[in-house]
């Protein structure tokens, strides 16, 4: 056995058991750090003398630790890179696109028969509702399949030249590929870039918030079940330290990081002295605009979906809700009914919609930002305050009431920042010609969205919103055979869809002489 790694059972089983409340060894197991790192087909205990801080793992809804982490330094990041690249470096980037697929459809058969176990340990660490965590389980499988379908078509190029001769172009894989995650949709991220990642022939480190840790590292079990070969797709924990070793490992060919603006930024930074080829899904404020002429009702239930998923930790968030003036205040009538009858409580419970926010600081965080709103002239519709449920198991959890905000202007700090909370700022217009300039007025362009029953209109409208991810009458659906990502400082290169491929191989050309060498010499 290898330095350093542990034996024990099944770790979802295990890290289930610290979630269930009649697990004896519950609270002793909750204070000592969990071994949360994962190489070569086994979980393994950090280094604790190069490793940095240990860090809690706590459950949002209602504010108890679950485990304690322990983030990876040096010693971690080199074994599970090193790890990596032996593991792509052997047999794995010389099979057959048919021949990885199959892995990929094990695991994704793993994740439907294990759907509900996975969605319970989703909702323990982000705080979100149950309903929503099955949804995110359903497109980490859905993911998988998707890439296990392209991985077969992954193919070059065959073209005939003059004289006889031809070139052929081969996609090859890039090597050891870093995925970063964001604590919103821990699982569903892990999915989306190892997947891609996998079916292209590459091996995956994937580092996940310390906020939500838990699911990667069930994910990375299920793929050994599948029969991954052991060190293609291996977790380490850790803070932005860690990310940034991961990031300027020599040995790293890529990363794709799924994150904020500022953590972008970094990335980019400590990718440029190797000139790694990168993805980048940042933040958003994506504009929602809807016109006097469409069914509001629909523009409505978008709106909600547009905002308040997720207790709208949601990157592509239409948190600008444009409207048009002469519907405005209908709009604002149909969108509160409809905002009051979200139930906000336990997300374990099936009924709940609305769970609580990751962490108290990013509550207070949140609340300050309606606060200053308020401040500055906003109206504030609903919401936007701290909610303690009944139930006092839930007393010291993150919740908060989903807010509307009316009367908004394009100058206030709640309509330029991202406030990743359930803050939703409506804003009034007149003309098509004055929203499309207000909307397209911010520096992220992850998505946008109309609702016109005009059809060319929306697609005038469409074509010159500066977002990557666009809706017309309708918001946030998201499908794997649809390329996400965004326009100007939201990122670049795309997840999902065919388009995927592109940012996970690397683009060989070969020209074969059919005849003799011209020389010119
Ligand atoms: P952060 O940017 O704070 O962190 C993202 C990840 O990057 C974390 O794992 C973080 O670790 C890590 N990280 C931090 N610093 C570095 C570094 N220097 N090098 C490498 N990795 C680093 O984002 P949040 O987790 O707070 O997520 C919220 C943000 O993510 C929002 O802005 C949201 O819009 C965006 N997001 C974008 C999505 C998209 O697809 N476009 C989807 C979901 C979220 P640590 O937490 O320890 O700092």
């Amino acid at each position: 056995m290898r330095a350093g790694m542990a034996s024990s059972g099944s770790l979802t089983a295990r890290l289930l058991s610290l979630y269930s409340p009649c697990a004896a060894s519950a609270a002793a197991a909750a204070h000592s750090p969990a071994q949360l790192n994962f190489v070569h087909g086994r979980q393994t205990i950090p280094d604790k003398s190069t490793g940095g801080p240990e860090f809690d793992v706590v459950n949002p809804a209602t504010g108890g630790l679950l485990c304690r982490g322990q983030a990876s330094g040096a010693v971690d990041v080199q074994a599970a890179v090193k790890d990596a690249r032996e593991a792509f470096e052997g047999s794995w980037r010389g099979l057959s696109g048919s021949e990885r697929s199959q892995f990929l459809l094990r695991a994704s058969a793993i994740i439907k028969e294990r759907r509900e176990e996975l969605a319970v340990m989703e909702v323990k660490d982000t705080g979100k509702p149950v309903y929503e965590a099955r949804m995110d389980v359903d497109s980490g499988w859905q993911c998988l399949e998707y890439f296990a379908g392209l991985a077969p078509t992954i193919a070059g190029q065959h073209i005939q030249l003059p004289g006889g001769s031809f070139m052929y172009s081969r996609r090859e894989p890039l090597g050891v590929c870093v995925g970063i995650g964001a604590w919103n949709f821990p699982f569903q991220i892990a999915c989306w870039k190892s997947a891609p990642a996998l079916a292209c022939g590459n091996a995956m480190v994937f580092k996940p918030s310390p906020l939500t840790p838990l699911t990667a590292v069930a994910l990375a079990e299920i793929y050994t079940e599948a029969g991954l070969p052991p060190g293609l797709f291996n977790i380490v924990q850790g803070d932005g330290e860690t990310g940034q070793l991961l990031c300027s490992h020599n040995d790293v060919a890529k990363v794709s990081c799924t994150g904020s603006v500022g953590t972008g930024v970094k990335v980019l930074q400590q990718t440029a002295p190797r000139i790694k080829p990168v993805t980048l899904e940042l933040g958003g404020k994506s504009p929602l605009i809807v016109f006097s002429d469409c069914d509001l009702d629909n523009a409505v239930k978008a709106a909600l979906m547009g905002n308040f998923l997720s207790q709208g930790q949601v990157c592509s968030n239409a948190t600008r809700v444009f409207v048009q003036r002469s519907v405005c205040e209908r709009f604002l009538e149909r969108l509160l009914d409809r905002v009051n009858a979200i139930r906000i409580g336990d997300p374990q419970q099936d009924g709940t919609t609305m769970g609580a926010l990751i962490s108290q600081s990013h509550l207070d965080r949140v609340l300050g930002y309606v606060q200053r709103a308020v401040q500055e002239g906003a109206k504030l519709v609903c919401g936007g305050k701290k909610y303690v449920p009944e139930d006092p198991s839930l007393k010291g959890g993150f919740f908060m009431t989903p807010c509307v905000l009316a009367e908004c202007r394009d100058d206030m700090q709640a309509v330029r920042e991202e406030i990743f909370g359930p803050v939703m700022a409506v804003l009034a217009f007149d003309t098509e010609e004055e929203v499309l300039q207000r909307a397209n007025a911010t520096d992220f362009g992850l998505a946008a969205g109309v609702f016109t029953k005009d059809l060319t209109r929306a697609h005038r409208v469409i074509a010159a919103l500066q977002a990557g991810s666009c809706y017309i009458n309708n918001y946030n659906v998201v499908l794997m055979e649809m390329p996400f990502g965004g326009y100007k400082m939201s990122g670049f290169g795309r997840e999902n869809g065919m388009a995927t491929v592109d940012y996970y191989t690397q683009l060989k050309t070969v020209y074969v002489e059919m005849g003799d060498v011209t020389c010119t010499l």
